[in-house]
């Protein structure tokens, strides 16, 4: 790999020069935001009930508490309205989203992103511009699903909280979320299976698809931010397909673990293994 400083200059100058910037971003962005789902000291630090029940960091804890039954539900929900309101209604946004939405004002952008923690609204990126494929953490929608309705959560989560035992960490029965249509019980609005009501989610699918479309006319950026290979075929496969049949794409891919491109498209691509909020703050120094 080349000078860090040297590929951070290039990668400026390709977002100064680029028309459209599309934004792609999974989990390493907002683990790099201070969200960091394996994370020892965070976990202990903000879910101290969890970490007593001997689980070490949230990833744990989510696989701990995958799906809903009769036997765990009390405790999923314990988990899940904790988490919740940890991480989509309670943490600021972070500092690379901020900057990021600095790096890119001004100028056409989309965002595509497998995280649901809703860190790109808070930084002001507008919902129109904004697709999120995996669900949202804000969401809730019918288990069954009898519709394809998605409800708000705050004031259900909240109220699951206020109410749970400390000690036994379990909530109560009578806080479950329920379907007002169909009095089944409600879930989070994430894609696990053939459950996910994804209807809200398509017309940001289109929006998405219809800007880059219109990049094809210009120069295009695509910034790819922490996307690992959990699921690939959502951002980092489909952005590298894109770069190899655009006119004038480039590929910035930053991934602590692996920012390596195929062949074909290296000499339109800059890969930084550095830490995201690094990259992006200095990028955003190199701005015009
Ligand atoms: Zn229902």
């Amino acid at each position: 790999m080349r000078p860090y400083s040297d590929r951070v200059k290039d990668a400026g100058r390709l977002l100064a020069e680029a028309d459209f910037i599309l934004i792609g971003a999974g989990a390493g962005l907002s683990a790099a935001a201070g969200l960091n789902y394996q994370d020892p000291d965070l976990f202990r630090k903000c879910y101290p009930q969890f970490a007593r029940l001997g689980l070490n960091n949230i990833w744990e804890a989510i696989v701990a508490h995958w799906a809903p039954n009769d036997v765990n539900r009390r405790r999923f929900w314990a988990f899940w309205s904790h988490h919740i309101q940890t991480i989509r209604y309670d943490a600021p946004p972070g500092t690379p989203y901020l900057h990021l939405s600095r790096l890119v004002a001004g100028k056409p952008h989309f965002v595509i992103t497998t995280n649901v923690d809703a860190q790109f609204a808070k930084a002001g990126f507008p919902p129109g511009g904004l697709f999120t494929p995996q669900g949202d953490y804000g969401k809730f929608q019918c288990a069954v699903p009898c519709s394809g309705t998605l409800h708000d959560n705050r004031d259900l989560v909240q109220n699951l909280l206020t109410n749970m035992d400390d000690a036994s960490v379990l909530v109560r029965d009578s806080d479950m979320p329920r379907c007002p249509a169909c009095g089944d019980y409600l879930e989070r609005n994430l894609r696990r299976d053939g459950h996910f009501v994804e209807s809200p989610h398509m017309e940001t699918q289109l929006a998405y698809a219809e800007f880059v479309n219109r990049s094809f006319a210009g120069r295009l950026a695509l910034l790819e931010l922490g996307v690992g290979f959990n699921t690939p075929g959502i951002i980092r496969w489909p952005f590298e397909r894109l770069v190899s049949h655009h006119p004038h794409a480039s590929l910035l891919r930053v991934n602590l673990d692996d920012a390596s491109v195929p062949v074909g498209i290296e000499t339109r691509s800059i890969g930084f293994r550095e830490d995201a909020a690094q990259v992006i703050q200095d990028l955003l120094h190199r701005l015009p």
